[in-house]
């Protein structure tokens, strides 16, 4: 229950009360919400479909609303990024997920790092290098641990910054992955100039997986390319058993989606790293 509250469905009634309230409004809101805590962090576990070992978790964002409730990113990230909040915003969570690490690394179970999800406006304006460097410093967190995800609509703008950022990130020893791979309109060969580690294909391939011989191929070439390039790669999106098995057989092991878990508060992270060896 808790779980699933914290995922996905939430956002219906927001919709309304976000007609009502508009952009204005929302935009204060988000301000205020920064220094009065209502904004939280839940991970999904990424896992190793062979060994079911977990191999890291997704940082996700959540808005407790004092009036409307639990918000969910789609429907406050687009605002954020448009008004420019999102450079305060993805600073607090980057800080948080370096304190969560901190707590994780204190109690022994630092046995994953976390991946963050940076907007481009947050990645090409929030000076982030400076960000990244500021929020492991204060935990004393080594970058190896943090995870950074971008789409791959950030590449459209400026391409020879975006990669002189990337490099200045890797020097921290971030990893860095493109998030939601397939949905933008950069080119291959334009995406592969960037300094990336991961490639994370996007859900909207994974469940047509099994019915669509087209979403296969695509599938199976971003994983043999992955190989050839000598990156790592990952399914998002993961629902069911047909489709773990399917990506596994393809050659694609990492998996991330709701056959393995939920976004989850810390407290179920900590009873949730045993069972994804009985998935
Ligand atoms: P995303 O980065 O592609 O994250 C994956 C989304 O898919 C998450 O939704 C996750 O809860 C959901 N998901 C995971 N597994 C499954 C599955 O098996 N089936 C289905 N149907 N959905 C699954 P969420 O948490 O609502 O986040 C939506 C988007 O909001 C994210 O997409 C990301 O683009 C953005 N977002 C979330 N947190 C942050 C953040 O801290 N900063 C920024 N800039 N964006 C964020
Ligand atoms: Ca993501
Ligand atoms: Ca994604
Ligand atoms: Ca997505």
């Amino acid at each position: 229950r808790q779980a699933k509250a914290l995922g996905h469905g939430l956002m219906s009634a927001y919709n309304r009360s976000l007609g009502r309230l508009g952009h204005r409004a929302l935009e204060y809101d988000l301000r205020a919400a920064i220094s009065t805590d209502q904004f939280f962090l839940v991970y999904q576990p990424k896992i190793d479909f062979n060994s079911r070992a977990l191999v890291g978790w997704e940082a996700l964002l959540r808005w407790r609303h004092p009036s409307l409730g639990l918000i969910a990113p789609c429907d406050f990230i687009p605002v954020a990024e448009e008004s420019g909040v999102i450079v305060p915003l993805g600073r607090w969570t980057l800080n948080e997920a370096c304190r969560q690490l901190r707590a994780w690394l204190d109690a022994g179970k630092a046995d994953a790092g976390v991946a963050v999800n940076l907007s481009p406006r947050q990645f090409l304006h929030g000076d982030i290098v400076e960000a990244v460097r500021t929020s492991l410093a204060a935990h004393g967190v080594p970058g190896s641990l943090l995870e950074l995800e971008l789409t791959e609509t950030v590449a459209v703008c400026d391409i020879d910054r975006v990669i002189a950022i990337m490099h200045e990130l890797k020097r921290l020893q971030v990893r860095l992955s493109i998030d939601d791979f397939g949905t933008g309109f950069s080119s291959l060969s334009y995406l592969m100039r960037l300094p990336v580690d991961i490639l994370k294909i996007d859900r909207s391939f994974i469940c047509q997986l099994v019915t669509d011989q087209r979403a296969q191929a695509l599938v199976k070439g971003v994983i043999d390319i992955c190989e050839g390039l000598g990156m790592r790669v990952i399914a998002e999106g993961v629902e069911t058993i047909a489709q773990a098995s399917l990506l596994s057989v393809l050659g694609c092991s990492t998996m991330q989606g709701y056959l393995f878990g939920r976004p989850m508060s810390p407290d179920q992270c900590e009873e949730a790293r045993q069972p994804f060896a009985d998935a």
